[in-house]
């Protein structure tokens, strides 16, 4: 156990778009979010999923996709990425000056239906332009299974099937696939299976882990995934994404948290975590709820100790 473990990871904020979208019953106003994207650009995060081009009937909140991916600030060496669901979204992405398309469907056909109104086949279908007119234009284009660590209708979908749609993926040349647990159903156990086979059947893909925290069982399949050689994970700050029904609610794992968790385990994220928390305590703010996280909360170990030998804080 804990052997292998790599000396550096890729951390990806998604707070602007898989958290955003989230928040209801109110609309961000758009300077927020570009401020948000700004403050996360100076922590040294290398990847933001800045927001998604989808019709803004579905997701209200992010109706002014454009708007941010034009406004915010580029810092050099930071790549601004853009979910798209279809060809009309990967048009206004490029128009917008996205760094990046992130593609995703779900690997089950039941929470495709019910999510997208398509089987995950037609989701593929609808796909495959996206890939081709990022081509064209040369920007690069990501896969993403949603529902491939637990679906809410289906169970833990095989490997068989998360292979099937990967498949296709790789057929058109897509090389980067985020592997997602959108329920947050996932174990350990089934983390490690899944990408130890899913790497040794694509030795030449790039997989990442997106984790959503709702059983609090992230962290551990971080760990699993670490262990299955994977150096890329998702994250929102303050675990914003949780249900826009229960503020507070766990939804995404907060990035907070896990550069916390890697910094402490000798693993190098090159985010500054304390410009993270100043990003929390700000987005804190904004959406005016409460946050899941444990750093806001609790404080970094090492403050701790370094509390403990300046004799600031009498420990029990
Ligand atoms: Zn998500």
């Amino acid at each position: 156990m804990l052997a292998n473990l790599p000396k550096s990871v890729t951390i990806v904020d998604m707070t602007p778009r898989d958290g955003f979208q989230m928040e209801s019953g109110y609309v961000i106003p758009t300077e927020q979010k570009i401020e948000i994207v700004n403050m996360l650009s100076r922590t040294g995060v290398p990847e933001i999923q800045v927001t998604a081009f989808v019709r803004p009937e579905a997701v209200p909140q992010l109706k002014d996709a454009a708007e941010v991916m034009k406004g915010i600030e580029r810092i050099p060496g930071v790549k601004y990425r853009a979910l798209v669901p279809n060809l009309k979204g990967a048009e206004r992405a490029i128009d917008a000056g996205a760094d990046e398309l992130n593609m995703l469907l779900s690997v089950t056909d039941s929470h495709s239906l019910s999510n997208a109104n398509r089987t995950t086949e037609d989701a593929l279908d609808t796909l495959a332009p996206v890939v081709k007119l990022a081509r064209e234009k040369d920007v690069p284009v990501t896969g993403g299974t949603a529902c491939s660590l637990g679906c809410p209708f289906e169970g833990f979908p095989p490997v068989e099937r998360l292979v099937w749609v990967i498949e296709r993926f790789h057929g058109w040349g897509v090389r980067k696939i985020s592997v997602a647990d959108t329920v947050g159903m996932a174990n350990p156990v089934l983390v490690y299976d899944r990408l130890s086979r899913l790497r040794e059947r694509f030795p030449d893909v790039e997989f990442s882990l997106h984790l959503h925290d709702t059983r609090r069982m992230a962290m551990p399949n971080i760990i699993a995934g670490l262990q299955a050689g994977v150096t890329e994970f998702d994250g929102t700050v303050g675990g914003l994404g949780g249900c826009p029904y229960a503020p507070g609610a766990t939804g995404n794992i907060s990035t907070e948290d896990m550069v916390h968790m890697f910094h402490e385990m000798g693993i190098e994220t090159g985010v500054d975590l304390d410009g993270l928390l100043d990003v929390a305590r700000r987005l804190r703010e904004i959406v005016n709820h409460d946050l899941d996280s444990n750093i806001l909360r609790a404080g970094k170990s090492s403050d701790l100790i370094q509390e403990k030998v300046t004799g600031q804080r009498r420990l029990a």
